[in-house]
């Protein structure tokens, strides 16, 4: 049994980034890494938007150089993953598959997963022409013509994004109605180069397996299942992402889909000493580089209230 004054749950950016923070201050940080350690980035190959790096750089490169550095100064690694926490109690109380914990402060930092289709091609295709970020992965489909599908705020601000970059975007929403909100659906139908088509469901995704590059796609109508197929260079899929919050839920303030609620411009939760910081909590940026930044911050939080509670 151990007690430490900084417990970090989840390895992504945002856990790093609490770990160098925590780690440099002398906190000397515990974090238990998960079940994908590295997070959503060990499944993502060119990253051309962390700063720092004139060339492009590997997802699990990165987290690599992210471990090494916390545990230079000092941070804990430990392979393994929480299964019930008890706020209620201070120290607090984090279980895991092996151990029980306790510590003075926690920075939740266990991430999400964009949902996907399950559609044949999906899998094959992914990080090759088939992504679930934009803001990511556009980029490399300068000048290309590209699908975007889904009907939410996700979907209709990735295709505005998209539209800017790519020769013409595609969105397919399997109602006739967006859920996205007004604003975003009058930027969107103001575009030349983005067509909506309504009722309508991906199937599969076709592409060159030796290549890895994909070429078309099929998609059916969900009114009279007549089946479709478009040409394409990318395909985006944003209907929606599922935070990992499972294990707090009746601990935490937690929103109507599932991310932890913080104060505002702050790490914050609703318990004293309990911080979250990245896509946990984050469903608009949803980055690396933006949750590095909120890992930053809930480390700076956890530092100050151990210092008003006088433990050091
Ligand atoms: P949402 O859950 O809001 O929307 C998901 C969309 O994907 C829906 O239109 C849904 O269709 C569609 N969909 C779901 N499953 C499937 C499927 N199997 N096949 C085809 N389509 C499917 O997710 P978002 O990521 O868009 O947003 C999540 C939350 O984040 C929301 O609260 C949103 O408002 C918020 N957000 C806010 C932003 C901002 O304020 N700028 C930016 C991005 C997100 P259907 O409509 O038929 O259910």
């Amino acid at each position: 049994m151990q007690t430490s004054k900084v417990l970090i749950i989840g390895s992504g950016p945002a856990g790093y980034a609490a770990a160098i923070y925590s780690s440099r201050a002398g906190l000397r940080p515990l974090m238990i890494s998960g079940i994908e350690p590295g997070g959503q980035l060990m499944i993502t190959t060119d990253v051309e938007n962390y700063p720092g790096y004139e060339n492009p750089i590997q997802g699990p490169w990165l987290m690599e150089q992210m471990k090494k550095q916390s545990e230079a100064f000092g941070t804990k690694i430990i392979n393994d993953y929480v299964t019930d926490v008890d706020f209620s109690k201070f120290p607090f109380e984090i279980n895991t598959e092996k151990e029980k914990y306790f510590s003075y402060s926690v920075i939740i930092a266990t991430g999400a997963k964009a949902k996907w289709l399950g559609v044949p091609g999906e899998n094959e295709f992914k990080g090759f022409g088939v992504s679930a970020c934009a803001t990511c992965d556009g980029f490399f489909f300068k000048n290309k013509n590209v699908v975007v599908i889904g009907g939410g705020n996700t979907a209709v601000e990735e295709t505005i994004f998209l539209s800017n970059i790519c020769k013409k975007v595609t969105l397919i929403h399997r109602r006739d109605k967006l859920r996205a909100e007004k604003i975003l659906q009058n930027r969107l139908f103001e575009k030349k180069n983005v067509e909506v088509i309504w009722n309508h469901e991906l199937k599969e995704i076709i592409g060159e397996n030796e290549n890895k590059l994909i070429k078309k796609i099929i998609i059916k109508n969900t009114k009279n299942f007549d089946e479709n197929e478009i040409n394409l260079d990318g395909l985006f899929v944003a209907i929606g992402h599922k935070p990992a919050t499972e294990i707090f839920l009746n601990k935490l303030k937690i929103d109507d889909d599932g991310y932890i609620l913080t104060k505002a411009d702050s790490t914050k939760t609703n318990i004293d000493g309990v911080f979250a910081a990245g896509d946990v909590t984050d469903k608009i940026y949803r980055q690396a580089v933006t949750a590095a930044g909120m890992g930053c911050m809930g480390a700076l939080e956890a530092e100050k209230f151990l210092s008003k509670k006088k433990i050091s």
